[in-house]
């Protein structure tokens, strides 16, 4: 508890000097205040146990769905009226008219429209043709190993696998996108991104594989970019290994959105779920207290590899330099990571994962039942408004009364 971490050169921790100087404390999401009681700052929490808070992060409905979105908004508009836009929980409403096939063929005819204006953004800034009929699975965040876009990669590899092996077999056709930024000096972020961008090369290119799978990176992953990505997104990608994620707001853009969530119990997918229901949510992988089970009594990862022959094969072609076969070695890292080092326990949560995905295809095969799932996302949306976050921390940290002044929206869209 110490102010002053006792390493040779001494240190201040300032964690530890924020929390003895603070009133308030919180963590961003349910799942991560009850992590800093229990664990990271657990001593403190037998000292102070008054000053611990939960405040769940939010998003703006203003610029995440009104501005983003006309299309989903008009729809929504349509039918409940405009009080969503300051009071999101308004968009509860959205489920009265779930069996109202008009407002259910209208929302995915917005989706569909908005798919292909990403799609021609994207010929016309990255010159990449798109099927738009594919499922735009999308997973676009800060590269970082705890968010696991190596995971996203294994299966990308496993789905490319299989069409190999069996061709004629009947596929449900998707385009992965992986998007965000490496910091300068993190070299496997950076070998992440070479990964997604040497899969795609081989992918893309191969015939047999048409267009049933494509792989894009989505280069300089930015507000702006983001702002077109929700609204033309089918299933959002939130698959961190419990524990790891605070809270998480790009999982809070895409369910305003319409699009589905494949993701663990971590951060504020776990209240997302809750408010969705179980039923709504593609929840797959282990919980906080399988992870810390797991670690407790000693996690190899060759255990999950020698059970799964298409985990086992994928590995192997990172090893014999299958997606770089003129640049031998460069994959070595990651493959020394995941069979190794596997910090973040990919493997363990791997077959999870791809039977998740597998369910994700029979939904979509369904265009009825995915478009229901979808308003259920919506209509679940409204705690993740950040008036409602602004509100608590101003009521229950602040010690002030929220200002019912009305603000206009932001001012400005995003160019064309
Ligand atoms: C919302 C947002 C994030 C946060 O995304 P997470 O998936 O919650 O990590 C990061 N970058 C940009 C540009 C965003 O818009």
């Amino acid at each position: 508890m110490s102010l002053v971490e006792e390493t040779d050169e001494k240190k201040i921790n300032m964690a530890h000097l924020s929390i003895v100087g603070s009133h308030a404390i919180n963590g961003v999401a349910a799942i991560h205040s009850e992590i800093i009681k229990n664990t990271t700052f657990r001593d403190f929490f037998e000292m102070y146990s008054d000053r611990f808070q939960n405040k769940t992060n939010g998003i703006t409905p203003r610029r995440w769905l009104l501005l983003c979105n006309p299309g989903l908004s008009d729809v929504i508009t349509d039918k409940i009226g405009e009080d969503w836009v300051t009071d999101l929980y308004k968009l509860k409403e959205l489920k009265n008219f779930i069996t109202d096939e008009n407002f259910l063929r209208d929302v995915m005819k917005v989706k569909h429209e908005n798919k292909m204006k990403l799609a021609a953004y994207l010929q016309k800034t990255q010159n990449i043709k798109i099927n738009c009929s594919s499922i735009f699975d999308i997973q676009v965040k800060r590269i970082h190993e705890y968010k696991r876009q190596l995971l996203n990669i294994l299966h990308i590899i496993y789905m490319y696998n299989k069409i190999k092996k069996n061709p004629n077999a009947p596929c449900v056709a998707r385009t992965v996108m992986i998007g965000g930024k490496a910091a300068p000096g993190y070299h496997m972020a950076k070998l992440i991104i070479k990964l997604i961008t040497a899969v795609g090369n081989i992918v893309n290119n191969d015939p047999i594989i048409g267009d049933r799978l494509k792989v894009v990176f989505l280069e300089n992953y930015r507000v702006s970019l983001a702002e077109r990505i929700m609204p033309g997104a089918d299933l959002s990608e939130q698959i961190s290994t419990a524990g790891t994620e605070a809270s998480g707001t790009g999982n809070m853009k895409f369910q305003l959105n319409g699009a589905l969530t494949i993701g663990t119990l971590d951060g504020a997918n776990v209240e997302m779920c809750e408010e969705m229901g179980p039923e709504n949510i593609f929840i797959f992988g282990m919980t906080v207290e399988e992870v810390e089970e797991l670690k407790k009594k000693g996690y190899n990862p060759h255990t999950y590899i020698e059970k799964c022959p298409d985990l086992k094969q994928i590995l192997e072609q990172l090893r014999n330099n299958y997606f770089c076969p003129h640049e031998p070695g460069l994959f070595n890292d990651i493959y020394n990571t995941l069979t190794h080092h596997d910090t973040y326990m990919l493997c363990a949560d791997f077959d999870s994962y791809i039977k998740c995905q597998a369910k994700v295809d029979e939904l979509f095969k369904n265009p009825a039942e995915w478009a229901k799932k979808a308003v259920y996302n919506i209509a679940a949306s409204g705690k993740f408004s950040s008036d409602r976050t602004i509100a608590q921390y101003a009521r229950e940290i602040w010690g002030v009364e929220p200002s019912d002044l009305k603000l206009p929206p932001p001012a400005e869209a995003p160019s064309e």
